[in-house]
């Protein structure tokens, strides 16, 4: 572009010198035909006055000295101008012109002789005149002509000049324009060059690097890598930076999903939960929207954990986390809390509509798996956002409820209402005074009375806790004796208990025996057995007066099985005896009842409460009593309220009974009472 300016000022300029020199040529014409023209007046007046003067002497008048003195001294004007007129610059002029401005120049010197003689002539001799004239209009009729040949010749050129330099002067002016033209036709182009190569890719990796910049994961690499030149250079140096920046998110992605995902089923954990609670709930403030939170706890995930070892109890995990992802939709979150707790948090704007709607498909998902092999199953509790809730408000809420649908027989869900948050408030308060109502004197014990079918002798006696609450009156064992459970409290409690129950045991006549109930939760001491029977002997009581009764559920006790297995076996083998409570409620299956060696069952006290009314309950009873006859083992019916219950079970041939007909449970004193004037 430079050099193209350069070229083209170099031209202009080259251009308006030539046009210059060539007006130089024609003014140097132009003097020259001046010239002519003052030489040809010269001479003119020369050959006026010489003629006048020439005449005048002629027709013999005279002529002053002095008038023929003024010619010759114009003649010699004449001849010093005309020998002065050189032609100017030969080379300028063409050969023809050159020619003929010497040819004039020659007649011009040709001429002034004559002419001086014609002066001397008609000085001296006027009569001579005549004789000399022929000479000197022959010599001035030369010049003349040679002359005008020459002015005509100066015209020509001069016209033919000025023609030239138009034309060259138009020839230029249209090259000029047209080196101009090209110059912005370049300009242009490189305009539209600089704008393809250089500023559209730039903006394109500009924008890419914004893409970048968004952390879009989708973004197209960095454009123009191929290129050498610099801007080739530019985007292979962007590209490594943001490839290295790509890789060092990636892994900052990996250890953030690490750190707020559980590895075993890729949900969300309980850190990411309770984030994304406390995010929904600071939101439904502005939207009015409601969030719901579900706390879901598997059913009997123990049991599958024994059955099919870690690897079972994962896969069930891993499908119920799958089953609880297909149920939610998008826009809610479902976690894995721990062991085989989720919980699912769902927001929408009318509540529990959407919670029941979820709940409903939940349902038909776990109904779904059924007849497989492992059955999913859950218990749900669900609270719905109040005003102003906090989100471990409203988790532990949804943990209520999950307790509660628990306690009301599993696979179930409970909405979380002000009637449970007094419940568990309550339980709360039972459970803080629990803790030294041993010492307060408000437990106690009481004291049922079993006997033998046939004859109604009484054979045994089933010691039962109370509670008498200083305040609340007496609370029912149902009620106390789980949240005892649930803290731990059992574990004393039993202890105490069973020394406060041998003891008045010691008291009785030796045949008659003594039952202890043993909660689950007290198999988790290890030497239970060993304690046990160190209270019977401390008190003197022999140790085949003792019953044992446990449910069902402590013989599914997972990894503590054995510990039961082994602490009963410990019992059995100093002579104690192990009755398994509330027979056919729950998993009752046969496999335990050979595995445990029970020496006796007792007929959930249901099933006797219906088996007159209801005839798939009087077909447990009897098959239960069936069964204990095949494998050896007492059967007890517990509930026995009416005579006609009590008939039946003779007739089916029931060994032993306990119920209100036989004798309600009892203090200490009042069956010391009762023994003492022969009263059941
Ligand atoms: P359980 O072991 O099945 O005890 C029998 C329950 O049936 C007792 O209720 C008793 O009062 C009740 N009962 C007895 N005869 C009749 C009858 O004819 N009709 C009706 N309707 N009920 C009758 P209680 O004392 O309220 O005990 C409830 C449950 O609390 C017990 O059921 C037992 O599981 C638990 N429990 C009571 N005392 C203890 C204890 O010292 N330790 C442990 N671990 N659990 C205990
Ligand atoms: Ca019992
Ligand atoms: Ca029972």
């Amino acid at each position: 572009m430079l050099l193209l300016s350069v070229l083209l000022v170099a031209s202009g300029l080259r251009v308006g010198g030539q046009v210059q020199a060539a007006n130089e040529g024609i003014d140097q014409l132009t003097h020259l035909l001046r010239r002519q023209d003052r030489e040809d007046r010269a001479q003119r007046r020369l050959r006026l006055a010489l003629g006048d003067a020439t005449r005048v002497a002629e027709q013999g008048k005279p002529v002053a000295d002095r008038r023929w003195a003024e010619l010759a001294a114009e003649l010699r004007a004449f001849a010093v101008l005309s020998a002065s007129s050189n032609g100017g610059d030969a080379a300028a002029l063409s050969p023809e012109l050159h020619e003929a401005l010497a040819q004039t120049r020659a007649a011009a010197l040709g001429f002034v002789p004559t002419a001086r003689d014609l002066i001397e002539v008609a000085r001296r001799d006027p009569t001579a005149i005549k004789a000399e004239m022929p000479g000197f209009l022959g010599a001035l009729k030369r010049l003349e002509a040679e002359r005008t040949e020459a002015r005509e010749a100066l015209g020509r050129a001069i016209e033919e000049a000025v023609d030239a330099n138009i034309a060259f002067s138009r020839r230029n002016t249209v090259r000029l324009l047209a080196g101009a033209l090209a110059a912005v036709a370049v300009l242009f182009a490189m305009a539209v060059w600089l704008r393809l190569r250089v500023l559209k890719p730039i903006v394109a990796i500009a924008s890419r690097l914004r893409d970048f910049d968004d952390e879009r994961p989708d973004a197209a690499g960095v454009p123009g890598l191929e290129r050498a030149d610099e801007l080739g250079d530019l985007a292979r140096g962007l590209s490594e930076y943001r490839e290295a920046v790509e890789a060092r998110r990636a892994a900052q992605r990996r250890v953030d999903f690490l750190a707020h995902h559980d590895a075993l089923t890729g949900l969300p954990n309980r850190l990411l939960f309770e984030n994304r609670l406390a995010h929904e709930l600071a939101r439904s403030r502005r939207t009015g929207d409601q969030v719901a939170v579900f706390a879901i706890d598997m059913d009997g995930f123990k049991g599958i954990n024994d059955r099919f070892g870690h690897a079972g109890g994962d896969e069930a995990l891993r499908r119920a986390a799958a089953l609880l992802a297909d149920c939610i939709r998008a826009d809610d979150l479902v976690a894995r809390i721990g062991g085989d707790e989720f919980a699912v948090i769902q927001v929408a704007p009318s509540q529990p509509a959407a919670a029941e709607a979820l709940l409903s498909r939940l349902s038909r998902a776990t109904a779904k798996t059924a007849d497989e092999e492992v059955a999913i199953r859950m218990s749900v509790g669900v609270a719905i956002s109040g005003p102003d809730q906090d989100g471990d408000e409203l988790y532990n809420s949804a943990d209520m409820a999950l307790y509660r649908a628990k306690g009301d027989g599993r696979n179930t869900a409970r909405f979380f209402d002000t009637g449970l948050q007094e419940e568990i408030r309550l339980k709360r308060r039972l459970a803080r005074d629990l803790e030294d109502a041993i010492e307060a004197g408000g437990l106690y014990v009481v004291y049922q009375p079993i006997a033998t079918a046939g004859a109604m002798r009484v054979v045994g006696h089933e010691a039962l806790l109370r509670w008498r609450h200083p305040e609340l009156g007496e609370i029912a064992p149902a009620q106390f004796i789980p949240i005892a459970e649930s803290t731990g409290q059992i574990g004393r409690i039993g202890l105490w208990m069973a020394d406060q129950a041998i003891a008045a045991a010691a008291t009785w006549d030796p045949s008659v025996a003594l039952s202890l109930n043993l909660s689950p939760i007290q198999f988790r001491e290890p030497d239970l057995g060993g304690a046990l029977l160190s209270l019977a002997e401390r008190h003197g009581v022999a140790a085949d007066r003792l019953e044992f009764e446990v449910t069902e559920s402590a013989t599914l006790l997972g990894h503590h099985r054995d510990a039961v297995l082994a602490t009963l076996r410990r019992l059995q083998a100093a002579g104690a005896r192990i009755a398994m409570d509330d027979f056919g409620t729950g998993h009752s299956s046969l496999s335990n009842l050979k595995d445990f060696g029970f020496d006796k069952l007792k007929v959930d006290r249901s099933f006797v409460a219906a088996m007159l009314t209801h005839q798939p309950s009087a077909s447990i009873v009897k098959a239960t009593i069936g069964l204990g006859r095949s494998l050896g083992v007492r059967i007890v019916a517990e509930g026995v309220e009416t005579e006609r219950q009590l008939e039946r079970l003779r007739e089916w041939g029931c060994d032993q009974v306990q119920g209100y007909l036989i004798g309600r449970p009892a203090t200490r004193d009042e069956v010391d009472r009762r023994a003492s004037v022969g009263v059941p």
